[in-house]
């Protein structure tokens, strides 16, 4: 019989530590995760303001993302996302970084508003600066002690002024990175959207961070559709990038990328009564809701302008004349309009009733 030779003890491959991250001169090291509270400006009262900042650190090099919510201060549902996030398991043997803010625009959070307090749109302050207005402090902070220690971004909305969204990504596919993370994300929708000026998501990609936008929901409302689809988007974005492991045979929605988006607005003031819920595949002047006078019988019909799907929808019956009522999408086909309606009903019978 032949001897078999000792085996000689295998040596141990050192592998260097991950160096540590830090944030507002806060250090956090490889395996752990803190909560950063930055600082911003006091409120009058002399109160300080920050803004919280959750890094998990894992151990393993890959990926560092930012998952950000509440940059209009009345967007709640990714504030809600992002809390459902921190509390997975799946986030203690993560690869690679997760930095996530919850409320990005804490004054508008507390006041219950989209703006700062002074009327000012933080979404469209950016990239901002040190010795602007407080968007523009605001802008400039996420952007130095955030954003530039990033590799990848999600930014979470949801619609405003009393307009509910359907959950839909929101990015510019043309870029390689950002199209894998969008289909990853598995939204029923995907807008391929053009940048918004001074946005959060023309300043990342100016860096050349791939960036995606998510929007779901209404402002000042929980919305467990949107909170469900936006949390399975944000994990599985995380598991397409390599930063938690990938589950076996399980692939992701297949999402539509919209051919156009287009609002339909009413052609009088009055109160209004819808005809079809967001979610719904119209066709070509098909009556989609009536704008009635609350002193007469007088009806005026609002009718779809062409084949498409309801991606977003006022919920207030209150219009003015040329106010935005419906956000309507084209599709290739027919075919793919009802493939994200069915999407809708599958994963919420209501939203579809
Ligand atoms: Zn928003």
């Amino acid at each position: 019989m032949p001897r078999k030779a000792a085996q000689k003890p295998k040596d141990k491959v050192k592998v260097p530590k991950r160096d540590s991250i830090t944030i507002g001169n806060i250090c956090v090291k490889a395996g752990e995760r803190s909560t950063i509270d930055l600082p911003i400006a006091r409120l009058y009262t002399h109160t300080e303001m920050n803004l919280p900042v959750h890094v998990v650190h894992g151990k393993k090099e890959g990926p560092v993302l930012f998952v950000c919510a509440a940059i209009h201060g009345d967007e709640i549902n990714g504030v809600e996302i992002v809390r459902r996030l921190l509390k997975l398991k799946l986030l203690n043997n993560l690869r690679g970084t997760l930095i996530a803010i919850p409320i990005v625009n804490v004054y508008g959070f507390i006041t219950r508003s989209r703006y700062l307090p002074d009327r000012r749109d933080l979404n469209r302050s950016f990239p901002g600066s040190y010795s602007g207005s407080l968007a523009s402090y605001l802008a400039r902070l996420f952007l130095d002690e955030i954003v530039a220690k990033c590799t990848h971004g999600i930014d979470i909305h949801s619609g405003s002024n009393h307009r509910n969204n359907l959950p839909q990504v929101r990015a510019t596919i043309e870029d390689p990175e950002v199209e894998r993370m969008a289909n990853a994300f598995g939204a029923p929708v995907i807008v391929n959207a053009r940048l918004r000026d001074n946005s959060l998501r023309e300043a990342v990609i100016a860096m050349g961070i791939p960036m995606l936008v998510f929007e779901g929901g209404e402002s000042l409302r929980f919305n467990e559709h949107a909170i469900t689809v936006g949390l399975k988007g944000v994990i599985s974005v995380m598991r397409e990038l390599g930063m938690v492991p990938r589950k076996a045979r399980k692939k992701a929605p297949h999402s539509v990328v919209v051919k156009a988006t287009s609002w339909v607005r009413a052609n009088k003031s009055g109160i209004i009564h819808s005809a079809v819920p967001l979610g719904s595949v119209v066709k070509k002047n098909q009556v989609i809701a009536c704008i009635i006078d609350p002193i007469g019988d007088n009806e005026e019909k609002l009718l779809a302008p062409y084949e498409g799907i309801v991606i977003g929808c006022l919920n207030l019956p209150l219009v003015h004349k040329g106010d935005a009522i419906f956000l309507f999408a084209s599709a290739e086909s027919r075919q793919e309009l009802e493939e994200i309606s069915d999407m809708v009903l599958a994963e919420n019978p209501i939203n579809a009733e």
